[in-house]
């Protein structure tokens, strides 16, 4: 069996000692004569890895004991409606960043429970970027204010986070743990796991609690996060064997270093950026301030050569270089558990295409 470079957005890739592992244990769980996906999610051989999922992410994030750490289904897509359904009371306002597609659901989910300040929207510039903090107007007595901090699909990411006085709350699907952040600056932050924590099957939150408290009454209890904060999210049946894999990955970022991991993705991204730059022939699309180190988007001089360029690079076992069906161009996606030598592969093919193609 070869394994492939891939390049794809989420579900992305995982480490392969983590696959490894999974593999191993996958029919009898430490002995205990079944998968991990058998056990009950009350039973102690299930409690254990759930409980190293939290602590490890506590760890990781390094949150203080006001926040709790949530494993919640839906994805971030549910998120996009629960951040309003529990922080927005009546009659309040929140503002908005409007930086992209993501963004934009973001808004529009939240337009259903109450009213929505959009105090900057970059979402449709070409190329992209995220606005500068100073073109930020806050709205006084705002319930929060919400960024998406890396656009996955237009490939532009925050690299300085605003200062707000509202609760700042945060999509980091796309880039959490990758790169440093002080998560004391933050209100809640959420994050779907399919991309550097885990498969997919569910968003991690993490909230600082007394904002749970906002929430009223009319809320559904799983929509709640006081619900899932009061049953350490065991309120029902969590996607247990996501959360397992999501402990193998954390425990792995915890033993890489989580330093050395933000370093390496800074490199990984500079490679791939200076084979751009060296080049007239491919494009970045996004601001250079603003330059996503996860999701890196370019363009080449025609579709047809983008088509191309994706079809050679496939057969030689780059795989999910295609951008988002909405933006097209290429995207290459490389998450925490991306290897270096993938990325240098890509840009020894970029050179070797534009040498026969440009
Ligand atoms: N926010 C961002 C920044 C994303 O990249 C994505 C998925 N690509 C989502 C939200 C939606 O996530 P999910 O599919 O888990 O609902």
């Amino acid at each position: 069996m070869e394994r492939v470079y891939n390049f794809g957005a989420g579900p992305a890739v995982l480490p392969e000692e983590v696959l490894a592992e999974a593999q191993r244990e996958l029919l009898d769980f430490k002995g205990s004569g079944m998968s991990i996906m058998e056990h009950s999610h009350r039973g102690k051989e299930y409690d254990a890895v759930h409980t190293e999922a939290v602590d490890n992410l506590r760890k990781l994030l390094d949150v203080s004991p006001d926040y709790s750490i949530l494993f919640i289904q839906g994805g971030a897509s549910m998120q996009f409606a629960m951040v309003p359904m529990n922080l927005l009371g009546a009659g309040a306002s929140a503002d908005y960043v409007n930086s992209g597609t993501w963004a934009d659901k973001a808004v529009k989910e939240a337009n259903l429970f109450g009213k929505v300040n959009v105090i900057a929207n970059t979402g449709k510039e070409i190329p992209t970027r995220m606005p500068g903090n100073e073109e930020l107007k806050f709205t006084p007595g705002a319930a929060y204010v919400h960024i998406t901090s890396n656009e996955t699909i237009a490939g532009a990411q925050w690299k300085v986070f605003p200062r707000t006085v509202a609760p700042l709350v945060a999509d980091m699907s796309s880039d959490i743990l990758s790169r440093p952040f002080e998560a004391s600056q933050f209100g809640l932050i959420y994050a779907g796991a399919q991309k550097n924590l885990g498969p997919a099957g569910m968003a991690v939150v993490v909230i600082r609690k007394d904002l749970a408290e906002r929430v009223s009454t009319a809320v559904p209890t799983m929509l709640k996060y006081k619900t899932h904060i009061e049953e350490n999210s065991l309120y029902n049946t969590p996607p247990t064997f996501a959360i397992y894999i999501l402990m193998l990955v954390t425990r792995w970022i915890i033993k890489m270093g989580r330093e050395n991991l933000y370093r390496q993705n800074v490199e990984k991204a500079a490679r791939i950026y200076r084979a751009i730059d060296a080049s007239s022939f491919y494009k970045g699309t996004a601001v250079r301030e603003f330059r996503s180190d996860m999701n890196l988007t370019f363009r080449l001089p025609s579709e047809a050569l983008e088509e191309q360029f994706i079809k050679e690079a496939s057969r030689q076992g780059m795989k999910g270089l295609k951008g988002h069906r909405m933006v097209g161009g290429i995207r290459a996606s490389i998450y925490n558990a991306f290897p270096l030598a993938g990325v240098d592969a890509l840009v020894a093919f970029m050179k070797d295409f534009e040498s026969k193609n440009g």
